[in-house]
């Protein structure tokens, strides 16, 4: 089991993977009737000629559980991608939801410049940045507090989390074959990306690069682009 830690309390683990490059091979190859027992340059230039002409099955041999720790707005970013996955998420109506929430680094805190569909995200100045941060953690803190305060009420929690904001961390397990995983990663390991969402795709990369070095970095080489 490989842990990342991400932002100020989030995280990635991945926790099994099932599946290698060879499998990708031998699954395109069993439509010649044949099979291989290792890899070799002859296997590598098959997964790259596979990547380059889309011919995208083979990718959905392998596939990788994740346990995931992050804000439920990336959460709502990464269940919109719905072929191939499947979630299992903290239920905020059966347990309580603890007290922690995403604070940006300062960094993070950024102005949007530009109109839409051609802008850019600049960063603002340390005083402002710090403002900005006491505002999140103050209303963060606020929130909370309303909602251990309708807890002990006896309120219940499926009704008092109507106070919690999208900032606060959740947590699930998310399966997918590694032919949707590359299609997040084109899609969320991207300039055009959140940045929230991104440092997990990046992570995510890292460790499928891994276990399937030859079929990552034919996908990075042919563009980025899911077959
Ligand atoms: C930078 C960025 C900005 C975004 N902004 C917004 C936004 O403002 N508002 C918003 O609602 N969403 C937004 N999204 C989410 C986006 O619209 C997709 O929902 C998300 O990226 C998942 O992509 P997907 O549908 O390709 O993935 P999946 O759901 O995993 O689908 C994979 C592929 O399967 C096929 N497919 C899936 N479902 C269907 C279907 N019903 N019919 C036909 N083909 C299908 C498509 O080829 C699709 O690419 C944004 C995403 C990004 C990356």
């Amino acid at each position: 089991v490989i842990t990342r830690k991400i932002h100020n309390l989030g995280h990635l683990v991945l926790e099994s993977v099932s599946g290698s490059d060879l499998d990708i091979v031998n699954s395109a190859r069993v439509s010649f009737n044949e099979s291989s027992q290792g890899m070799d340059d002859r296997n590598r230039g098959l997964i790259n000629f596979l990547m380059r002409e889309r011919h995208g099955t083979p990718f959905e041999a392998p596939t990788i559980r994740w346990d995931v720790k992050a804000p439920i707005f990336v959460f709502r970013e990464w269940h919109r991608h719905r072929i191939g996955w499947s979630y299992n998420e903290h239920s905020a109506r059966y347990s309580v939801i603890p007290n922690e929430y995403y604070i940006p680094e300062p960094e993070s805190i950024t102005t949007q410049v530009g109109k839409p569909g051609e802008y850019t995200f600049e960063p603002m100045d340390e005083m402002e940045s710090e403002t900005y941060r006491g505002i999140i953690a103050a209303t963060q803190h606020n929130s909370f507090t309303a909602y251990e305060r309708m807890l002990e009420a006896g309120v219940a929690k499926q009704v008092a989390r109507a106070v919690l904001p999208v900032g606060t961390y959740s947590r699930m397990k998310a399966g997918c074959n590694l032919r949707s995983a590359m299609h997040f990663l084109s899609l969320r390991n991207h300039a055009q990306a959140q940045y929230e969402i991104r440092a997990y795709a990046e992570v995510m990369e890292e460790m499928l690069a891994e276990h399937f070095p030859v079929a990552i970095e034919a996908f990075v080489k042919n563009g980025r682009v899911c077959p």
